[in-house]
């Protein structure tokens, strides 16, 4: 895989997001083209124990692949918070990571004044830190 690049928009209408489902995760869904993310859909999360751990609802999720594929787009990446843990994927995480194709970005809120994004690819278990270009 190689990067991704991000809008400095788009990361902070993420990070607006993140701030507003504290203390609970939030989650959500990058789409676009040739890495660069077009669209983001921010998505309900379903988890029992949202504050630990983040379940996009499978009902959102299909109707967002939908549209992505009517608007002739890629799920680039799957989005979620960490509240109170660093920007790295969780056991959970790993074992969640359904997609080899798509970065799994993390966001930390240990610093909620200064949140930090961090892009990884998780392929059978294996994590690896992936680039993610913030641009104007
Ligand atoms: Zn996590």
């Amino acid at each position: 895989m190689s990067k991704l690049y991000l809008k400095k928009t788009q990361l902070t209408e993420m990070f607006t997001h993140c701030r507003e489902t504290f203390p609970n995760e939030a989650c959500g869904i990058l789409a676009g083209k040739d890495e660069q993310v077009d669209k983001i859909y921010p998505t309900k999360n379903v988890s029992p124990t949202p504050y630990t751990r983040y379940l996009i609802d499978p009902q959102e999720q299909f109707k967002i692949f939908k549209e992505i594929e009517k608007e002739n787009l890629e799920m680039l990446a799957i989005y979620h918070s960490h509240t109170h843990t660093h920007a790295y994927p969780s056991k959970t995480d790993c074992e969640l990571a359904n997609y080899p194709d798509v970065f799994y970005l993390i966001i930390s809120l240990v610093n909620p004044k200064e949140p930090v994004v961090k892009s990884y690819s998780i392929v059978d278990g294996k994590i690896k830190e992936e680039e993610v270009e913030i641009n104007d």
